[in-house]
């Protein structure tokens, strides 16, 4: 049988209908279900050594369009679809997005799934199936409002698998029920990503925009990612999400492994468990309690073999995001495993003085990282400087301990979803100039560099960046209501909203943009500034930036001496089907994190590896683009991390003096409390931020802002040399192949998980 004939049969079963007849979204559950029987079809991924990659977060975004990419028959589907006058993009639409990340960790999980499976590698996600998963954003009066996600339709890529666990804490039992999504390998195997629910979940428990009892948790585990880490109802939930993650995960683990028939002392020569950030890091204490309990071990021995299986990435050295939960909490939560996280600090105090890589601190917080440090084979950072910060300054004295442990896994994006299935035109061009080897292997992108003064490649590669302009312009106004100027410099900063990010440093740029054009300096060429941005609920002065943005772009848009010259535009709920328009638009990337701070990134590579320039800092990945790109190629700014480092360590960063001494500056930031601004906006968010940035500005924006104006401007006068820019987008995809997530993969599995 055929595609055509094979979907027609269902559509037929399903809706009595043939393939024309149908809905859009009737069409796209007939596809989901015909993808799902031929993802079934695909052998399973074998091999006695598997990697189990555990994370509260798999932010998987859409997955129909993946699927067919990697099984070989999105064309051919395409052609069907066509010929019965209907068109696979739109039905691409029906599908819901399910938002189980944050962002760039999450994103992470999913792109390394993807690579596992591609290099046809054994290894399953192990997570939560939250329903709601992060919260839809939506914007009223300028303000970011929070509506649940409601993702989980009758028809999904979630299979029950049957399987039931038992969740024991310290005041209920609950039950879990696992559902499984196939993981499809580019032209490849299956592996799995297993995602626990709660059986009792209850949805009704969720009231107005995302609140719900958060004490009532037989019914709320799996209602949301991580919600408000404000008070102590909340932090309570996110230990009982965590424990009831791992709990699960070492269930099915044991189960798995005996099912091979493995002597769980060599446990090691079977699973690598790879701990994504401190949130699974409950997992080493708990498979120790089932291998003393129930296995009959010494605790001599369960330690050892655990220790041997357990290895850990650390995504960041923002304090705030290292885990260390009060004793009092876990006593409450999981009672259980308080005699073996205080033996597991026995153990560290008895062998290190040092009070700083205690588990147990004298405060009676348990140091999630240092549990996953010394009861861990492998620490690994997320790319070169953030792997030497951790050695040489955060993580130091535990680099002292062990330095055979620590190395560097440079991040990776899958090249499936981040060129072939986002840039279909630019994976075509490609294809056409340098053959389609690098699509199984991305260091041949480097044959594109000999085509650097072909004329012909160059004009290709800029109408392909128009075309998609054009199409993310037709979007932004269907969604935005905005109209874009699709022959203006397309400049974007996505991702999560946060101080350290700098998003307020490039709203003083347009601030003072949007000034002198006012004065009557206008640009040669109309500029675009996009943003799209989520700010955790209770962070606030994210909230007041977003609540900028909103103002400014309220402000320009609807100033006719202004808006021919410049446009902002802040989307509303970015996620990943958004990112996977707006970045094969991007001219500029904005990569402008405090140097240090970003610990590496990926958005830069998507941005990067779709033809865009990067405009950023020396931080995380954005230092190894620059190596591979070379200084034509590439817009660095602003103090290193070095400098910053020293500036906490002396505490000596006033950011009043650099207001105070810059003409430029001043104007900028006091017009966020000025006449305009205060017309539009609401003055206790413009003033906390205003305050925020003059009094504390513990990000840092004023340190650099100067040098930021002056190579942005730079950026943009370069813009019009076409020949020169066209130049710089072939260079950057050329050498984007370092950044596939296939090559972090085959790192990870060379120097820890050796599965094969
Ligand atoms: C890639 C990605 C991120 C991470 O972006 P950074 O710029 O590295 O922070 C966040 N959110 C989404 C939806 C993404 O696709």
């Amino acid at each position: 049988m055929n595609l055509e004939q094979q979907l027609n049969e269902l559509t037929g079963k399903m809706y009595g209908k043939t393939i024309a007849a149908c809905t859009e979204a009737q069409l796209y559950n007939s596809v989901l279900q015909m993808t799902k029987e031929k993802m079934a079809e695909k052998p399973v991924i074998g091999g006695k050594k598997k990697v189990y990659y555990i994370s509260m977060e798999f932010l998987i975004g859409k997955l129909l369009s993946n699927n067919l990419i990697n099984l070989g028959i999105y064309e051919e589907l395409e052609k069907v679809l066509a010929k019965n006058g209907k068109s696979l993009s739109v039905i691409e639409e029906a599908e819901p997005e399910p938002s189980l990340g944050n962002g760039g960790l999450g994103r992470l999980a999913a792109c390394f799934l993807d690579s596992i499976a591609s290099l046809g590698l054994p290894g399953d996600g192990i997570g939560l199936n939250y329903h709601y998963g992060l919260f839809k954003q939506v914007f009223q009066e300028h303000l970011q409002k929070a509506e649940k996600n409601d993702w989980i339709e009758e028809n999904s890529w979630l299979t029950d698998t049957g399987i039931r666990f038992e969740v024991a804490f310290g005041n209920r039992k609950v039950t879990s029920v696992l559902y499984d999504i196939d993981v499809i390998g580019y032209e490849n195997g299956c592996n799995k990503l297993h995602l626990f629910d709660l059986e009792s979940v209850d949805e009704e428990l969720v009231k107005k925009g995302i609140n719900f009892d958060k004490e009532a948790v037989d019914k709320n585990l799996t209602l949301f990612l991580y919600p408000d880490d404000s008070d102590e109802a909340g932090n309570l939930l996110r230990i009982y999400q965590e424990y009831f993650m791992v709990s699960n995960a070492a269930q099915l683990i044991v189960r798995e492994l005996k099912e091979k028939g493995c002597d769980l002392h060599h446990m090691d020569q079977y699973a690598a468990i790879q701990i994504n950030d401190t949130h699974p890091t409950l997992v080493i204490p708990e498979l120790i309690r089932i291998l003393t309990w129930e296995e009959g071990f010494t605790i001599e021995d369960a330690v050892k073999v655990v220790s041997k299986t357990c290895a850990y990435t650390n995504h960041t050295i923002l304090a705030e995001a290292l885990e260390k939960w009060p004793l009092a909490y876990l006593e409450k939560v999981v009672p259980q495993l308080v005699p073996i996280i205080k033996e597991l600090s026995a153990r560290v105090a008895k062998k290190y003085k040092d009070p700083k890589v205690q588990i147990i601190d004298e405060e009676k917080r348990v140091h999630m990282a240092h549990i996953d440090i010394h009861y861990g084979y492998s620490v690994n950072g997320v790319a070169a400087i953030h792997t030497d910060i951790l050695k040489e300054t955060e993580l130091n004295c535990f680099y002292q301990l062990y330095p055979e442990k620590f190395n560097n896994k440079t991040n990776g994006i899958t090249f499936r979803r981040w060129l072939l299935s986002c840039n279909r035109e630019l994976a075509a061009l490609l294809t056409e100039t340098i053959g389609d080897g690098y699509k199984k292997n991305a260091d041949e992108l480097e044959k594109l560099l000999a085509k650097k003064d072909d004329e012909k490649v160059l004009l290709a590669l800029e109408d392909i960046k128009k075309q998609k302009k054009e199409a993310l312009a037709a979007y932004i106004l269907e969604k935005e209501g905005v109209r874009l100027d699709t022959n203006s410099v397309f400049d974007i900063q996505v991702k999560r909203l946060h101080e350290y990010k700098r998003q307020q440093m490039n709203a003083l740029y347009i601030i003072h943009k949007y000034l002198e054009i006012k004065d009557g300096k206008k640009p040669v060429r109309p500029m675009t500034f996009i943003f799209g941005a989520k700010a955790a609920p209770a962070y606030v002065i994210a909230q007041d930036i977003i609540h900028l943005l909103l103002v400014m772009s309220e402000i320009i848009n609807k100033d006719p001496e202004v808006s021919p010259y410049m446009k902002l535009v802040m989307v509303e709920n970015y996620n990943v089907s958004y990112a996977e328009k707006l970045i094969p638009a991007c001219d500029i990337s904005e990569q402008i994190s405090l140097a240090s701070k970003e610990a590496s990134g990926t958005g830069n590579m998507k941005f990067m590896l779709n033809g865009a320039v990067t405009l950023g800092t020396s931080d995380g990945a954005n230092v190894e683009i620059h190596e591979l790109v070379g200084d034509e190629n590439i817009y660095i700014f602003g103090q290193d991390s070095d400098t910053v480092i020293s500036h906490y360590a002396k505490a000596d960063y006033v950011s009043r003096e650099y207001y105070e001494k810059s003409p430029v500056i001043k104007r900028a930031v006091d017009f966020i409390v000025g006449k305009k601004a205060l017309a539009v906006g609401k003055k206790e968010n413009l003033q906390r931020l205003y305050r925020e940035l003059l009094n504390k500005d513990w990000f840092m924006t004023l340190l650099d802002l100067e040098d930021y104006i002056a190579v942005k401007d730079k950026v943009f006068a370069d813009y019009e040399d076409r020949e020169k820019w066209r130049r710089m987008m072939l260079v950057n995809i050329a050498r984007a192949g370092f950044f596939s997530s296939d090559r972090t993969i085959a790192e990870y599995n060379r120097d820890i998980w050796k599965l094969k």
